[in-house]
C-alpha cells in the first residue's frame, strides 16, 4: 500500500509525501523549509528520516525550500542532469543522485518510473511510483499530453493531475498580460481543466480509484469547477468508480492524505 499525502499544491507551493513499507520520499520541496519541517513533523515524518526528495522541475514553486532542507539534513536529491545544473546555477549544492528520463530505479520500497512531459522547464518530468501492486502517477506542468505521457501513466491506481485553468476565465482575465496567457496555455505551459479531464479519462482504467487536482490557479479556476469538468468526463466514459479530490479545497483540507 502507498499513503499519499498532500502537503502544498498551487503556484504558491507544490510538495507531495509517499510512504511504502519502510520508505518515505518527499515529491517536490515547493514550500519554505520551515514550513515544510512543520508539516512532515505533522505527519510523523521528521526530514532526516526521508529516503530521498524527487524532483519534477526546477520552477521555484517546485523548490522553494529545497535548500534549507537538505542543507541541514543531508537528504539525497533524485532528479536529471539538467534540472540538477540549473539549480547549481543558483547555488544549490547537495547530495544529487541522477536518473534518466524514462530509465526506472529504486528508491528503499518504491519503484520509480520517471518520464519526460513538456513543460518549460530544463528537463521536466513525472512519475510513476510503484510498491508491490499500488501505483500512484504524478502528473503536475504539463502543456499538453503526448502519447508517451499516456502509455507511461495509463492503468495506474492514483493519478495527481494538473487541472490549472478554464480556459474561458484564463482568456477573460485582466490581471495578466497577454504574453503570460500564451505561456500558460502553450504547448509548454500548464494543463487546463479540460486537458485534464481528457487525460485523465485516457489513462483510465477500473483499477483508477483516485484523482487528485492539483496546481489549480487562484484567479482562473475554482474547485468545484475542476471537479465538475472531470467527473463529467468520467461520467461520460462510464466511469462512476473513480474518487475526484481537491486537496486544498472545502472538505479538502491540507494535508490531504488517500491510501492505494
Ligand atoms: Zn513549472
Ligand atoms: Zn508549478
Amino acid at each position: 500500500m502507498i499513503h499519499v499525502s498532500i502537503l502544498a499544491s498551487g503556484s504558491s507551493g507544490n510538495a507531495i509525501l509517499a510512504k511504502a513499507g519502510e520508505t518515505s520520499i518527499l515529491i517536490d520541496a515547493g514550500l519554505s523549509a520551515k514550513r515544510l519541517n512543520e508539516l512532515l513533523a505533522g505527519l510523523a515524518t521528521p526530514p532526516e528520516t526521508l529516503a530521498g526528495i524527487l524532483l519534477t522541475h526546477e520552477h521555484v514553486d517546485h523548490t522553494r525550500g529545497l535548500k534549507g532542507l537538505c542543507g541541514k539534513n543531508e537528504i539525497p536529491v533524485f532528479t536529471n542532469p539538467l534540472t540538477a545544473d540549473s539549480l547549481r546555477k543558483g547555488g544549490m549544492q547537495t547530495d544529487w543522485r541522477y536518473f534518466s528520463s524514462g530509465a526506472a530505479f529504486q528508491v528503499g520500497d518504491f519503484n520509480i518510473h520517471p518520464f519526460a512531459v513538456p513543460h518549460d522547464a530544463a528537463d521536466p518530468v513525472g512519475f510513476v511510483l510503484r510498491h508491490g501492486p499500488s501505483s500512484f502517477a504524478v502528473l503536475t506542468d504539463l502543456g499538453h499530453a503526448p502519447r508517451q505521457v499516456v502509455n507511461s501513466t495509463r492503468g495506474v491506481n492514483a493519478v495527481l493531475i494538473e487541472a490549472n485553468h478554464d480556459e474561458t476565465l484564463l482568456q477573460n482575465d485582466q490581471k495578466r498580460p497577454w504574453s503570460v496567457k500564451q505561456r500558460i496555455l502553450s504547448r509548454h505551459g500548464h494543463l487546463s481543466n479540460q486537458a485534464a479531464a481528457n487525460l485523465v479519462a485516457e489513462i483510465a482504467s477500473p483499477d483508477l480509484h483516485h484523482v487528485l487536482l492539483a496546481h489549480l490557479s487562484d484567479d482562473c479556476n475554482a474547485p468545484a469547477l475542476a471537479t465538475g469538468t472531470i467527473l463529467e468526463k468520467l461520467q461520460a466514459t462510464g466511469n462512476n468508480h473513480t474518487r475526484v479530490h481537491c486537496p486544498g479545497a472545502e472538505g479538502f483540507p491540507l494535508p490531504h492524505t488517500i491510501a492505494v
